[in-house]
């Protein structure tokens, strides 16, 4: 069976819950320290480590760049819809808690592909302002158009869409550019992208051995340079300091001595 992120035999995205293969949601949450894995995913976590010795001080660094973004288009932007795709398991702080703890009107859809997550969310976070939604960033249009999306977001008014660590998830031939500008027309004038994602730039190794353990898994590691993460952000303004590595972006502390570099490269954008 295909797993979830996988394809069925008609191409379409499949959803099915799948512990013979590695989940990216299931091993990002064994990088975090959570409880929601697998053996199969532990497994595939642990060989990851080994060869990209710094991927849960990456992971870490990734979410708390992601609090900061959500608190900054929140607080400075003036946003109260998040469109958040690629939610991943949940994990306190969760979006809504950081946003609402500025602005407790703020509405959020959370999208992920992964039915696993789905029914964790759901058990969670399912509101009335706001929903958990089964859907694939593959399919942007669905996303968009999906009801339970529909139901928490006004698309006539600004909405921060989040795509933190999820877009390495897509490879060239699912054309992530035409993907992301989906989403990005979608969104009026006062809108923000948030968007991190993995990159081999800082490794002399390029972290292709550790990118190839994500063959075996539901969904492909993609690492992308810097000057093709940039595109992402199409003709969106990005806010100082532009596109870095994830603890460089409005650090609230300063970094600590001998820290490694982190391989993964976040940023924040508005549409004019
Ligand atoms: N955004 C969260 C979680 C990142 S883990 C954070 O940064 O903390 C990446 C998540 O993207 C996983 O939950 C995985 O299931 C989801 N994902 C991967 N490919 C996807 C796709 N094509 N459509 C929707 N979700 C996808």
């Amino acid at each position: 069976t295909p797993g979830s992120g996988g394809t069925g035999a008609d191409g379409a995205p499949s959803y099915t819950i799948d512990t013979s293969k590695p989940h990216p949601a299931r091993m990002y949450d064994y990088f975090l320290g959570g409880k929601d894995n697998y053996e199969v995913d532990q497994e595939a976590a642990e060989q990851f480590m080994k060869a990209a010795p710094e991927v849960r001080d990456g992971v870490r660094a990734n979410r708390y760049f992601m609090h900061r973004a959500v608190r900054h288009v929140v607080a400075e932007g003036g946003v109260r819809q998040i469109l958040d795709i690629g939610t991943g398991l949940p994990t306190e702080p969760n979006v809504h808690q950081i946003a609402r703890a500025v602005a407790p009107e703020t509405r959020v859809a959370y999208v992920d592909n992964d039915p696993i997550v789905s029914a964790h969310s759901r058990a969670l976070m399912d509101q009335d302002d706001t929903s958990v939604v089964l859907a694939d960033l593959r399919d942007p249009r669905g996303v968009l158009d999906h009801p339970e999306v529909r139901r928490v977001i006004d698309f006539d008014r600004p909405v921060a869409v989040l795509l933190v660590a999820i877009v390495h998830f897509l490879s060239e031939a699912q054309d992530p550019d035409g993907i992301v500008a989906t989403l990005r027309d979608a969104l009026p004038t006062g809108s923000y992208l948030v968007l991190s994602h993995a990159t081999g730039d800082l490794h002399e190794d390029h972290r292709e051995d550790a990118a190839a353990i994500y063959r075996r898994a539901t969904a492909s590691m993609n690492l992308r340079p810097h000057s093709r993460i940039l595109d992402f952000f199409g003709d969106f303004t990005l806010v100082e300091p532009g596109l870095v590595t994830v603890p460089d972006w409005r650090p609230d502390k300063p970094a600590k001595d001998g820290a490694p570099p982190i391989g993964i490269y976040g940023g924040v954008a508005r549409k004019n």
